[in-house]
């Protein structure tokens, strides 16, 4: 999608900090972290939010990236939050399918 923000930090056109990437996935540094560490994890298939997606293959998959991410990447022992904002009453801002992973501090409710 060539009007879709994390398309264009996939394909490299907005640079972003890389933190995994295989042929399917692509994960990098929140510009505005809510927390000590915050990683998006993305599909390279243009997805705009979960709601879109019956795909239960691509979603497995996705979700055992974020747990590779998490606990094998980035080591977060203690813990951490997974989360996905659908659609606007969700707080999505952008509108490619990605996984929030937040960690490195004790988090609030
Ligand atoms: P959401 O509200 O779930 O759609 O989350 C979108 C996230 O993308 C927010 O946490 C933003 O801080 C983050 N974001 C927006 N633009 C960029 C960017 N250029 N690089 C990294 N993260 C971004
Ligand atoms: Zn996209």
């Amino acid at each position: 999608m060539s009007d879709c923000l994390f398309c264009k930090i996939i394909a490299g056109d907005i640079p972003s900090e890389k933190v995994y990437e295989d042929d399917e996935h692509y994960a990098f540094n929140d510009i505005n972290p809510k927390a000590p560490t915050h990683v998006l994890v993305i599909p390279k298939l243009h997805l705009a939010t979960l709601s879109e997606c019956n795909d239960p293959t691509l979603l497995g998959k996705l979700m055992d990236r974020v747990r590779f991410i998490a606990d094998d990447l980035l080591h977060l022992s203690a813990g951490y939050r997974v989360v996905i904002n659908v659609r606007e009453g969700g707080g999505q801002e952008v509108f490619h399918l990605h996984i929030h992973i937040l960690g490195g501090k004790k988090l609030p409710f």
